[in-house]
């Protein structure tokens, strides 16, 4: 069993625990909001200066909380493989309740970075994070408007898999990379639309 002491605030602090296999014990001190409820935090052993910053996914109430561990599986299983390439890595998911109310924690990377200038470069990287994805056995679900393609670093992560669903594509991987002429679609809705977006003209 994990633990994770939770100082939201100088009066709010929240004990948090998860029924994995390691026996770590962190204290993370809220830096900001980035979104939502997707938050920042410093985090660290307990009993330590936190000092490394990741991202906190909060869910309060029964639904929010399994929606949130739903997406804990994707990370877990279908994402397992590109975690810290195409999707954040993800470092555990944390529950308790607080007042009676269960409150649920999940812990990611925090994926930030300079907008890459040139936009065929950038339209590069999301497709081939996009195709990754699918060739994962997950269908994201929401990637048309882009706002989930994050840069990190010079690579783009694909975040949040609140509406994500299980996969099985029917677009070849890689054959269909190579080469510098548009990629022809072939069935899968999502990744056609993200071709016509992306995609070479
Ligand atoms: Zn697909």
């Amino acid at each position: 069993m994990s633990t994770l002491e939770l100082i939201w605030d100088t009066q709010t602090t929240y004990q948090l625990w998860s029924w994995n296999n390691n026996t770590v014990h962190y204290t993370a001190q809220l830096v900001r909001r980035i979104k939502n409820e997707v938050y920042t935090f410093r985090i660290g052993a307990r009993g330590m200066e936190p000092t490394d910053i990741i991202a906190i996914k909060v869910a309060r109430g029964k639904e929010n909380v399994e929606d949130l561990e739903r997406e804990m599986g994707f990370y877990e299983n279908q994402l397992k493989g590109l975690q810290g390439t195409v999707v954040p890595k993800c470092y555990g998911f944390y529950t308790t309740k607080v007042q009676g109310t269960p409150l649920g924690c999940l812990l990611l990377e925090y994926c930030s970075g300079p907008h890459a200038v040139d936009r065929e470069r950038v339209a590069h990287y999301n497709m081939r994070a996009a195709y990754a994805l699918h060739a994962a056995g997950v269908l994201h679900g929401d990637l048309l408007d882009g706002r989930h393609f994050v840069p990190m670093g010079r690579e783009t992560r694909i975040v949040d898999f609140a509406v994500a669903v299980p996969h099985q594509c029917v677009n070849g991987l890689g054959r269909r990379l190579e080469g510098h002429g548009r990629h022809r679609p072939c069935g899968c809705q999502e990744l056609a639309l993200l071709e016509s977006a992306y995609g070479r003209r």
